[in-house]
């Protein structure tokens, strides 16, 4: 499933191909992925130049002169492809530009795809009560403290909360506590400051590490059937059950909620 690094990195490959470009034609192959795409959706953006290309949380966004902003969702299993050889029967959407043409592909549908107005996009329900972003300056030791004061749910549990901090997704959670060294399972209102520090800095260090490596599959993306968005990393603790921690420990797993948790027993307290 797309996390904020794939993300990220779709829209850093879909900006030197789309930003200054008139979108000269948008073909919908169907009508909806998890919700109905907006019924004027091609009358608003045929003809549009896009402006800047940016992201919140896991939702890439490209804004157009028009004052528009189509905010996109990958779901669980979409992608961008540029300028595929032949189209593929989940190119659900595709958008051209003189230069070149996009296909959203999303075999599960999950993905979305809504037409926002740039200047309120603060404000759009998605966004509203959002917390800050992982990687930007608001979010910081204070503001954990402050989120989780009093609270005895599992700091696991509350990392993955979007009102605490946007766009944290289930493997990401996982690797950055082992990364400080601070049990899933843990109560959040019982960490001190100093490991909320170190909290931080480990969320900010996974991230950055796993769009660094995404950036390096960039350099192929103008291939034929070049897409964006997924690489192969190799995780800390997330999905590694039964093999060795970096310690000699061997990782942990437990499912709640159909949601797994990977963690060591002896590395994080
Ligand atoms: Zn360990």
């Amino acid at each position: 499933m797309p996390e904020l690094p794939e993300v990220e990195t779709t829209v850093r490959g879909l900006a030197p191909v789309l930003e200054g470009q008139v979108i000269e034609r948008i073909i919908l192959r169907r009508q909806d992925l998890r919700r109905p795409f907006p019924p004027d959706l091609g009358q608003r953006l045929t003809g549009a130049r896009v402006t800047k290309l940016g992201r919140r949380a896991k939702y890439g966004l490209i804004d157009t002169d028009r004052g528009d902003t189509l905010v996109f969702h990958l779901g669980m299993s979409g992608r961008w492809r540029i300028d595929p050889a032949e189209p593929l029967p989940h190119d659900h959407v595709l958008v051209e530009t003189a230069a070149h043409r996009l296909a959203l592909n999303d075999p599960r549908r999950f993905g979305s795809l809504d037409l926002v107005r740039t200047e309120s996009l603060s404000q759009w329900p998605a966004f509203a009560a959002m917390g800050p972003e992982p990687l930007g300056s608001d979010f910081n030791a204070a503001l954990l403290a402050d989120a989780f004061r009093g609270r005895t749910a599992p700091v696991k549990a509350l990392l993955l909360d979007q009102r605490i901090v946007a766009g944290l997704g289930n493997i990401y959670v996982c690797e950055a506590l082992h990364l400080a060294g601070i049990a899933p399972g843990r109560a959040a209102g019982r960490i001190a400051l100093p490991r909320l520090e170190r909290l931080v800095a480990a969320v900010r260090t996974v991230l950055v590490a796993a769009i660094a490596a995404g950036g390096s599959t960039l350099r192929d993306y103008a291939r034929p059937d070049g897409e964006l968005g997924y690489f192969a990393k190799e995780w800390r603790v997330y999905g590694r059950e039964g093999q060795s921690c970096a310690c000699g420990a061997p990782v942990r797993r437990r499912t709640e909620n159909g949601r797994s948790t990977f963690w060591c027993s002896v590395c994080q307290r």
